[in-house]
């Protein structure tokens, strides 16, 4: 289920998110409405283009992988992969932490595990 999300300004200028191809940009924006109150989500192309692109036929799984591959590479980049118990997850980084991109009022606890690398004590 897609949730409500804002948009910060500073991403429209961020000097990272500018080099993202337009598709890229929609994918990465998309995403902030697929990924629970704590930024995470399955990582699951076939139910993220469900979610995030369902009229979009050239937005096919594959693209979303690659474009997930593409937001997951870089110094410092926006969303981390992980696995847990060989469940694939991702998670956008700075989503929670420092409320760079997002703030969520009351946020519901995550149904999914923390990213065992930037969250090793996170809430689920
Ligand atoms: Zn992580």
């Amino acid at each position: 289920m897609a949730r409500i999300r804002t948009i910060k300004p500073e991403l429209l200028t961020s000097r990272n998110v500018s080099t993202y191809s337009d598709a890229l940009f929609r994918t990465f924006v998309g995403l902030f409405c697929y990924v629970d109150d704590q930024g995470r989500g399955e990582n699951d192309p076939e139910l993220i283009k469900a979610e995030i692109a369902p009229r979009i036929k050239a937005k096919t799984p594959r693209v979303i992988a690659g474009h997930i591959a593409q937001l997951a590479a870089g110094d410092d980049p926006p969303l981390c992969r992980y696995e847990v118990a060989d469940v694939p997850y991702f998670h956008l980084v700075n989503f929670v932490q420092g409320a760079k991109h997002q703030r969520i009022n009351r946020p519901t606890k995550s149904k999914i595990p923390p990213c065992p690398i930037h969250e090793p004590d996170g809430l689920w």
